[in-house]
């Protein structure tokens, strides 16, 4: 059925009993056990075309939370595109308790330019939620993303890569001293979560802030689909579904071993003191100890290298990727483990010497 707008809906589940609300959003409704495909619009072109954001709703046949899932706020980090599309149109809903918004590019200008910002405003659109409907273009679309799509739903999930020429491990980022938020991100079951309120403006603090607790989730790098990462960070999604009820079939998760980095415990971007070639010795994800050579940086004719040293024992959550630096330059984002966490993730390393059940 195609609504006057333009909406696909489709009737994929009869409704149960106890069915929840219609899924209410600007130009119609999507009713339990329908799913819709909308395209929103949330700018104009120079051309006066509409700028339109792509979402699909699926509101399950019985009665349950409404959680958004969202990926692309910066336009090249493509993995959790991946990601919500396949919650959204590989999987099965017919038993879903609740409703799933999934957003899989909200950063459209950026998204067809390939690039990080909002290309027209050159704004950050993870630093303009949750907008304003009288303010500037960025602050404008987020406005329209902030208030008919995010702050209708009960939780949430941000999809993100790492900056252009670097990669991030799967990761939170998440404000755990917030009781709410702290559950979804365990619930997420990542083995590392970066514990910070967030900078201002980003979707995951503003969220939570207006009453929607919601993660962060980073994942590897820009401009590419990274299966083993999208593939984990489905199982993420399916321990959120389960611990919160949409999924009556699926079980929580627990990742093995976790570790929650607090904002005063210690960890560091490594920084390049010379400029120069990098050799990196190390992937992301990787353990090193105290004193190793995490990797080298050399000159044209490889006469002068500099070698570059764990201070502390702990994980590289994030590796630069493009191996040239000058003065500066962020190498790697490293982690301290407690004793304990140290045991758990060396025994990983035993049985899965390529990690790659925690990459
Ligand atoms: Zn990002």
């Amino acid at each position: 059925m195609i609504n006057g707008d333009g909406t696909a809906v489709e009737r994929f589940a009869d409704p149960a009993e106890e069915s929840g609300d219609p899924f209410i959003y600007p130009d119609g409704r999507v009713e339990p056990g329908e799913r819709a495909y909308l395209y929103h619009e949330v700018s104009q072109t120079y051309l006066g075309d509409p700028v339109n954001i792509p979402v699909t709703v699926i509101n399950g046949p019985s009665a349950g939370p409404t959680v958004f899932l969202s990926a692309a706020a910066h336009g090249d980090e493509l993995n959790g595109i991946a990601v919500v599309r396949e919650v959204a149109h590989d999987w099965d809903h017919s038993n879903l308790n609740g409703t799933l918004v999934c957003l899989p590019v909200l950063n459209v200008p950026g998204f067809l330019a390939q690039q990080r910002y909002l290309p027209i405003y050159d704004r950050d659109l993870n630093r303009s939620f949750p907008g304003s409907h009288t303010g500037s273009g960025g602050r404008r679309i987020a406005a329209r993303i902030f208030d008919h799509f995010i702050e209708p739903c009960d939780l949430g999930l941000d999809f993100h890569t790492s900056t252009r020429g670097r990669t991030n491990m799967l990761h939170a980022r998440a404000d755990m001293t917030d009781e709410d938020v702290a559950r979804l991100a365990r619930a997420f079951s990542t083995n590392v979560i970066l514990d910070s309120e967030g900078p201002g403006g980003t979707l995951r603090r503003e969220a939570s802030e207006a009453g929607v607790p919601t993660i962060t989730v980073e994942m590897g790098e820009a401009h590419r689909f990274q299966r083993p990462l999208i593939n984990r960070a489905l199982n993420g999604v399916v321990s959120v579904l389960a611990e919160y009820g949409l999924s009556a079939e699926s079980t929580v998760h627990w990742p093995g071993w976790r570790t929650v980095i607090s904002e005063e415990s210690e960890k560091t971007w490594l920084r390049a003191d010379v400029g120069g070639i990098v050799d990196m010795e190390h992937e992301r994800g990787a353990l090193v100890y105290e004193g190793d050579r995490v990797c080298t940086i050399s000159n044209p004719f490889k006469t002068s290298a500099e070698t570059v040293k764990a201070p502390f024992t702990g994980i590289l959550v994030g590796v630069l990727e493009n191996p040239v630096v000058y003065p500066g330059n962020p190498l790697c984002h490293l982690v301290e483990l407690d004793a304990d966490t140290l045991r758990a993730v060396e025994r990983q390393q035993q049985y899965d010497p390529n990690r790659e059940s925690f990459l």
